[in-house]
């Protein structure tokens, strides 16, 4: 390893040298890379350097010390501004001035994010009075300085630099920033300073390094905030990436109306459409834009009317500059091949760019802006699939409101983030995120957001802010989540202290259901009735290039009519799981089912059998008619049997009733059959051992649905028959000849011939150790993830919620292994399952029907042991359609290198 003498800390761009590239956001974070690659580009970035990730980790490594040579490096690259500039750093008379902003590699935010016009001090600022003639700008910019870097840096709460503003402006009877005279802002400065001496019990900083050294350690030091770690674990981004630091030379958006100051987008990020979108403030600094607190203007004309805004927009006020930027746009655009999030600084009529940066988008504006690309050429279908997060599909598939539903509209705000989202009024991050523990559905109601609200957010169904454009916090940190965001809806007044939101004559509480359409801006009372979403237009065409490059099948677990139909809509190529135990809740079969597991005797259970067999015949019916000759595996009764046993009085009387039996003895009995560890229990094909004539009437209805669909239809119809929780070859050899003769017996019954598998599904770890053997009998396997997570963590899955989230928090377990397979452990069974098994039968059938098989991570791996398909919620069909093809493309990937 290179001693630390020989580490490069300190990376510059700009001013005519730049050593950073695009490629390298590991070391310089996304940000500086960036930074770097928009000067290698010929774009106008004010210079600046970056302090590397490096640096971030040392700091960590080393109980939050710096590197020996970083003073000298960065003292180096100060010197290379100052000359750029022309400027000294700390001078009286032309004094350096210099943004600082953290960048990690993944946008972060939570973090430190900037601190602007550092450099002023008492003296400096003088020399900015002289320099700019305006001193009613210099001195804003020094209580702008003051107060950012008293509160990010210093800690400073927010509100003692706000009551002082207010005061002042109180006194003076001025409404706006604006009216203020430098005079006005000279005493906000002594004001401000004051305060901050009484606070800390020490003066704010002149001393120009020691402003610097503040800012670079306040950066490193909120990589470790509360904000910024919850914010890694809700991203999995891991704590050792570390962040860079940014320092850059001022520009300046506030130094008279020929500047300005923007964020813009180089298409909607709502929709996707290929329009410059964006907002500016002619006269202010980047800050003001993002904080919500002046609405922003529209960039385009296009833009100002759709939005029927009555500013004017930029490409009026400032025609030659908008150009200038709209030419940047396409640059950026031709350069990155995807659409950009950038922010520009206008001073005196010069355009600079201050940041660029993959664009957070909708999902539905990723479809269309992936299938726009690669129509217009500029990346391939294989690229477009890649660029799509398939979890993020999950908005495009959320209900939106019925139009035909009646609806009260009480406000309107920009529509944020798309969605429709009903749910219970809070006011507070930590409110909403204590009721919806609870199981509520809630609106997080605010004036505007921060980065402290993230975890309110999160838990949030939706978001409705009052103040902010769509490039506020809330607007940006809703859509990267998926949440229905409204903001800006500016008639409404938020009172926090009384827990009420009113606009005109109607008030609403904490508690109240309002509805909230994140696509159109309304806010409704009450909840309003949602429509299922349509899976056309853009969404299709991805869907199909994914089917085409995915190698895995994608199947459903369903055994309704309902869901078997929204399986096939969402493209399912069939079922891999019909849990027949399921088929038996409904309330018109739940008394056999009871009566036929209280049975005594066998004949006893046949009697009950017999009357749930034309039940399960109907349904499988159904179920094949509605696949229409796709596979349709279905497994054999595995009823945990507490969940089917009666439980009060009046329930076993009626199993007495229906039995002919005496409910003393249904009671005696069902004492009898309860389990102390059900889950481990009397389940799965152990009950089908003990108890064969109930598959028997399983087989015989599968069978007899088949012959009948198949006679109606013309198709083919191939059931799978699948044995659930087998751990012994023996279990299935059994329970396949009862299988095998029930299919005798259809067979001589009804003249036709029949085809089928039978198959097993792997859950138990005996199953997978014995894989080879258990080959020899089974025509196809599928994984149980769900049951052999539980069985190898030896965790059950009924109880595991309890103390699950104390393992995710010690770090013991970064994931859910319920959500997401434990490849290294529950893996290493399904690894050896399928080695094992396709030794024995190269044709094996392999599938994964656990819940791994929605989750885009587990469906990579099940990509890399080779599995045939992965079954999952029909909801989740979409998302498995596209991580199967992006992880067939990573698999390709990994076997060309
Ligand atoms: C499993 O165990 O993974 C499975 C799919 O079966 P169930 O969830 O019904 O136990
Ligand atoms: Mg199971």
């Amino acid at each position: 390893m290179a001693s630390q003498g020989d580490n490069k800390w300190v990376y510059s761009f700009g001013g005519g040298k730049t050593e950073g590239r695009a490629d390298m956001k590991n070391l310089l974070g996304g940000k500086g890379a960036n930074l770097a690659e928009m000067a290698n580009l010929g774009l106008p970035v004010p210079p600046g350097f970056t302090i590397t990730t490096g640096v971030c980790t040392y700091f960590y490594a080393n109980g939050r010390k710096y590197p020996d040579d970083l003073r000298g490096q960065i003292d180096q690259a100060l010197a290379g501004l100052e000359q750029a500039m022309g400027a000294k750093f700390g001078d009286p008379v032309n004094p350096l001035l210099v943004s600082v902003r953290s960048g990690a590699r993944a946008s972060m935010p939570g973090m430190m994010d900037t601190v602007l016009n550092l450099g002023l001090n008492d003296t400096t600022v003088q020399g900015l009075v002289t320099r700019s003639g305006d001193p009613r700008f210099a001195y804003d910019s020094y209580r702008r300085f003051i107060q950012m870097y008293g509160n990010v840096v210093l800690d400073v709460d927010h509100h003692h630099f706000e009551e002082i503003l207010e005061s002042h402006k109180r006194d003076k009877n001025k409404h706006f920033d604006t009216d203020l005279t430098a005079e006005d802002w000279q005493a906000v400065v002594a004001d401000y300073k004051a305060m901050v001496e009484r606070e800390l019990g020490h003066p704010f900083p002149q001393d120009v390094q020691e402003q610097l050294w503040g800012a670079i350690g306040a950066v490193f030091g909120s990589w470790m905030n509360a904000r910024a770690i919850t914010y890694r674990k809700l991203h999995d981004i891991p704590a050792d990436w570390g962040t860079a630091v940014n320092v850059q030379c001022m520009v300046f958006g506030n130094m008279g109306n020929d500047c300005a100051t923007g964020v813009a987008f180089t298409r909607n990020p709502s929709t996707g459409e290929n329009l410059f979108y964006g907002e500016y403030l002619v006269n202010a600094q980047g800050e003001d834009v993002v904080a919500g607190i002046r609405t922003p203007q529209h960039l385009t004309i296009a833009g100002k009317e759709s939005n029927k805004s009555d500013l004017p927009a930029m490409e009026e006020v400032m025609p030659e500059v908008f150009r200038q930027l709209d030419g940047v746009r396409l640059t950026l655009e031709k350069h990155y091949r995807d659409m950009q999030d950038i922010e520009f600084t206008v001073q005196q009529g010069t355009l600079y760019m201050l940041q660029t940066r993959t664009g957070k988008r909708t999902a539905a504006a990723a479809l269309k802006i992936a299938v726009d690309l690669c129509t217009e050429g500029v990346i391939d279908k294989a690229e477009a699939v890649k660029r799509i997060d398939p979890a993020s599909l999950d908005q495009l598939l959320h209900p939106t409101l019925d139009p035909k539903a009646d609806r009260t509209v009480i406000a309107k705000g920009l529509p944020a983030s798309p969605g429709a989202a009903s749910g219970k009024v809070v006011f507070t991050a930590d409110e909403a995120e204590s009721q919806a523990a609870l199981g509520d559905a809630v609106i997080l109601c605010r004036v505007e957001t921060s980065p402290e609200d993230i975890h309110g957010m999160h838990a949030a169904r939706g978001i409705l802010t009052t103040r902010g454009g769509m490039t506020s916090h809330a607007a940006v940190v809703a859509r990267g989540m998926g949440r229905a965001c409204v903001a800006g809806a500016g008639e409404l007044r938020v009172d926090y202290k009384n827990k009420i939101m009113s606009v005109r004559d109607i008030t609403v509480r904490e508690g109240d259901t309002i509805t909230i359409d994140g696509s159109t801006g309304e806010v409704m009372l009450g909840s309003v009735p949602t429509i299922q979403p349509e899976l056309s237009g853009d969404f299709a065409t991805l869907m199909g290039w994914a089917d085409e490059i995915r190698r895995m099948g994608v199947r459903a677990n369903a055994e309704t009519p309902l869901d078997a139909r929204t399986a096939r809509k969402f493209g399912a190529e069939g079922i891999g799981l019909s849990r027949t135990e399921h088929m038996f809740f409904d309330p018109n079969r739940i008394l056999a089912v009871r009566e036929m597991i209280l049975a005594e005797t066998e004949e006893g259970r046949r009697k009950a059998l017999d009357k749930l067999e034309p039940f399960q015949k109907q349904d499988f019916v159904e179920l094949f008619e509605i696949m229409a000759g796709l596979p349709v595996t279905i497994r054999l009764l595995d009823p945990p049997l507490h969940e089917f046993l009666p439980n009060t009085e009046a329930e076993m009387e009626e199993v007495a009733r229906a039995a002919g039996t005496d409910p003393l003895r249904v009671h005696h009995r069902a004492v009898q059959l309860h389990e102390a560890n059900p889950m481990l229990g009397h389940r799965g094909c152990r009950l089908g051992i003990t108890f064969p004539e109930i598959y028997e009437m399983q087989a015989r209805a599968i069978f007899t649905a088949a012959a009948e669909v198949a006679q109606k239809t013309g198709q083919t119809v191939t059931p799978e028959i699948m044995i659930p929780l087998i751990g012994t070859k023996k279990e299935l050899d059994i329970l396949k000849a009862v299988v095998d003769k029930a299919a005798e017996q259809v067979k001589a019954a009804t003249g036709q011939d029949l085809t089928y598998h039978v198959g097993t599904m792997i859950e138990l770890p005996r199953a997978a150790l014995r894989a080879d053997e258990i080959a020899e009998s089974a025509e196809f396997f599928s994984f149980g993830t769900n049951d052999l997570t539980q069985t190898t963590f030896g965790i059950s899955r009924d109880d595991a919620g309890s103390f699950l989230p104390d393992y995710e928090r010690a770090g013991i377990l970064e994931h859910d292994p319920f959500a997401t397979l434990d490849q290294d452990g529950v893996g290493e069974l399904v690894r050896i399952g399928v080695e094992r098994g396709r030794k024995v039968r190269p044709d094996l059938k392999l599938g994964i029907c656990g819940e791994h098989g929605g989750d885009p991570a587990s469906i990579s791996f099940c990509e890399q042991v080779g599995l045939d398909y992965v079954s999952c919620s029909p909801y989740r069909v979409p998302i498995a359609r596209l991580a199967a093809a992006q992880a067939a493309l990573n698999a390709d990937t990994v076997k060309r290198d």
